[in-house]
C-alpha cells in the first residue's frame, strides 16, 4: 500500500471493499494466469496506451484507442469508456445479472432453464400460480413519466402486494457505495409513483460488484432482501472475468 502506483488500488478500495470483496481469490475459481492478469490490472500494470507513454516513455499518444477521448488507463478501459458501454460492459452486465434473475425464477417457480448460465430471459414471465411476474429490462408504465423507468429487473408479486425494482451495475471499485446509493435515489420517484397508483409496497435492490471484485459490506443484504441464495461469489466472478475479457480484447 506504501507504493504509489501499485498500492493505489488498495488505498481507493480501503474505505469500500468488504472482506468478501476477495472471495474471488480465496475461492480459486480462476486460473492462476486470470488471477496474475487480474491483480496488473488492479495494480494499473497493463500496458495502456497510458502506462506505455507515461511509465515507459513511450513515444504514444495516450488517449484511449476505442474513444479517442480519454487518456487510456485500465480504469477507463475497465469501466469508463463510452466506446465499450453498448456492447462489452452491457454483456458483462447482462452476464451478472442472469444469475440472479434465475435465482428469482427458481423461487418464484417460474420456469427456467436447467442450469442458470443457459437461461435466456423473457422480457415478462409468470409463475406457475399466476401470482408472480418477473420482467427483464422491461419499462414501468406509469401515469406520470418518470426519467427513469426501465430497472434491470422488475418482481411483481401480488400475492404480498409488493413490486421489487432491481439494478445491476459493474462499476470502477472504488466507486461500489456510491452507485448502490445512486441506483436507489434513481428508482425512488418511480417506486413512489408505483405504490401511490397500485396501492403496493416497494423495495429498490441495487446489486453492485467492482468490476476488478469489490463488493460492499451492504451487498449480501441486498441478497437477503431478494431471498436468493447467496451468488455473491458468482456473480463477482462474472465481474472479474468480463473485465479480464473486456482489457484482452
Ligand atoms: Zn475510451
Amino acid at each position: 500500500m506504501q507504493k504509489r502506483l501499485h498500492g493505489k488500488f488498495m488505498r481507493d478500495v480501503s474505505e469500500v471493499a468488504d472482506e468478501r470483496s476477495w472471495q474471488w481469490l480465496r475461492a480459486g475459481y480462476l486460473g492462476k494466469g486470470t488471477e496474475g492478469f487480474v491483480f496488473a490490472a488492479q495494480e494499473q500494470a497493463l500496458r495502456t496506451r497510458f502506462f506505455r507513454a507515461t511509465i515507459q516513455k513511450e513515444a504514444v499518444d495516450p488517449k484511449c484507442r476505442v474513444c479517442g477521448k480519454e487518456v487510456e488507463s485500465v480504469g477507463h478501459l475497465a469501466s469508463g469508456c463510452s466506446g465499450l458501454a453498448q456492447k462489452e460492459y452491457r454483456r458483462r452486465h447482462d452476464r451478472m445479472g442472469l444469475r440472479v434473475y434465475w435465482e428469482l425464477c427458481r423461487k418464484y417457480g417460474v420456469k427456467c432453464a436447467d442450469v442458470w448460465y443457459k437461461e435466456v430471459p423473457d422480457e415478462v414471465r409468470v409463475s406457475e400460480d399466476g401470482q408472480v411476474e418477473i420482467w427483464w429490462d422491461r419499462g414501468v408504465e406509469t401515469t406520470q413519466k418518470m426519467e427513469h423507468n426501465r430497472p434491470d429487473v422488475t418482481v411483481l408479486n401480488r400475492a404480498a402486494q409488493e413490486w421489487t425494482f432491481v439494478d445491476f451495475s459493474v462499476p470502477w471499485d472504488k466507486n461500489v457505495v456510491l452507485k448502490e446509493d445512486e441506483k436507489v435515489a434513481k428508482y425512488a420517484p418511480l417506486a413512489k409513483e408505483i405504490r401511490k397508483m397500485h396501492r403496493v409496497s416497494t423495495k429498490v435492490v441495487p446489486l453492485v460488484v467492482g468490476c476488478l471484485g469489490v463488493v460492499s459490506s451492504r451487498f449480501v443484504g441486498y441478497l437477503k432482501v431478494l431471498g436468493i441464495p447467496d451468488v455473491l461469489g458468482g456473480m463477482q466472478t462474472c465481474a472479474v472475468i468480463g473485465t479480464t475479457l473486456i482489457l484482452n480484447y
